[in-house]
């Protein structure tokens, strides 16, 4: 065995009886050296809501709950993870509130040795109910969806109400004591326009960080176009003409998708991911475990490696691992949205993991 990290950056940040981590295994790097070291985990593919950019709008076919991943199965895969050096976790899916006992989820894998950063991703409809208990749990920073300050935006988008109660959650995250929470925009050509400068002035307020993300072409009706992108330098020159220039911020880790910028009296920060009008494919560290125990290598692969199939036939770690290491060498430079022969997976957001 040899140990691939100082020791003293081994001690598992989130504690626990256990004794000091060690990375047991060598890093999970591809072929384009780009080292991953981070996992996104549908918990569901439910959802309360139904946004058009990801789901349908009736008749959803979820998967049944026996196929889905329990607590066990997930702790199992990141601790197998773990010691192939992914350390950042981020909980999502579907709508990850609407999984039962979620907090205990969040406990176990918070605890999981050489786990030193637990994120979730929400939509903010069940937040008020569940802030306290998942920040007591162990969940530090948050990221809440929001695309609008109307009621009539949310309910174009969403295609159902709820926009009182994401504010809510909002309200409720900050009173809980997160280290982080940031806001989500999903920006659309004819639709978000109007919302950016609002959303703007709603972050600084609110004293949030706030990040456009471009739309991308994984709806689950199809009906993505590329005129609907509203790109994120158009959205950066609709701040500036309402809040003057925004100043680059420095990366601290060159594989954030986002862009930052700060405005210019200081007050708050604002970040664009823009996967469509500048892919960010060469600086990926992510992964992603489907609901149900598929690993995927990028958001728009159409291969999956299912580690289900490892987990319930009495597969052992050491397989589970070689099957990670797999996904990961097959990864490709980039999802090639702009090519010709671009073809889109055939799952949609919400059976992935955002
Ligand atoms: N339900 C949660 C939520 O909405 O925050 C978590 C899952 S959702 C799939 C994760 C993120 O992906 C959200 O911020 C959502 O707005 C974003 N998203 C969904 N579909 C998208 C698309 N087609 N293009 C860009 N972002 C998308
Ligand atoms: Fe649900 Fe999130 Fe998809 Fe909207 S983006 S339908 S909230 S999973």
């Amino acid at each position: 065995m040899q140990g691939w990290l100082p020791v003293d950056e081994n001690t598992a940040r989130a504690g626990g009886p256990e004794a000091p981590f060690q990375q047991a295994e060598s890093p999970l790097v591809d072929a384009l050296g780009r080292v991953h070291n981070s996992l996104r985990i549908s918990v569901t593919d439910r959802c309360n809501i139904r946004c058009f950019y990801c789901m349908p709008n009736e008749n959803v076919r979820f998967k049944p709950r026996h196929e889905i991943l329990s607590f066990e199965e997930i702790e199992r895969f990141v601790r197998v993870v773990a010691r192939m050096g992914v350390s950042k976790l981020r909980l999502t899916g579907g709508e990850p509130l609407v999984r039962a006992n979620l907090p205990e989820l969040v406990r176990r894998l918070s605890a999981v040795g050489g786990i030193q950063d637990l994120a979730l991703t929400t939509n903010g409809i069940l937040l008020a109910e569940q802030a306290g208990e998942l920040q007591r749990a162990g969940l530090r920073r948050l990221n809440i969806s929001l695309d609008g300050l109307r009621e009539e935006t949310f309910r174009r988008i969403a295609r159902r109400d709820g926009l009182e109660r994401v504010l809510q959650g909002i309200f409720a995250a900050q009173r809980a004591g997160f280290e982080k929470i940031r806001l989500n925009a999903v920006a659309i050509r004819g639709i978000t326009e109007d919302e950016v400068v609002p959303l703007g002035e709603f972050a600084r307020r609110q004293g949030l960080e706030l990040r456009f993300i471009e739309f991308m072409p994984l709806d689950a009706e199809g009906n993505w176009q590329q005129e609907q992108v509203l790109t994120g330098e158009e959205i950066r020159a609709r701040l500036e003409d309402a809040f003057g220039p925004l100043v680059a911020i420095e990366r601290p880790d060159p594989s954030q998708p986002a862009v930052d910028y700060q405005f210019a009296d200081g007050m708050g920060r604002i970040g664009f991911i823009n996967p469509v009008s500048q892919p960010f494919c060469g600086d990926c560290n992510r992964l992603r475990l489907t609901a149900e125990g598929q690993v995927r290598n990028c958001l728009f692969s159409t291969v999956e490696w299912d580690a289900r199939a490892v987990l319930r036939g009495d597969g052992t770690d050491q397989q589970l691992a070689d099957l990670v290491r797999q996904c990961v060498a097959a990864k490709k430079p980039g999802h090639g949205i702009d090519s010709p022969v671009f073809v889109k997976p055939q799952r949609a957001m919400y059976q992935i993991g955002g």
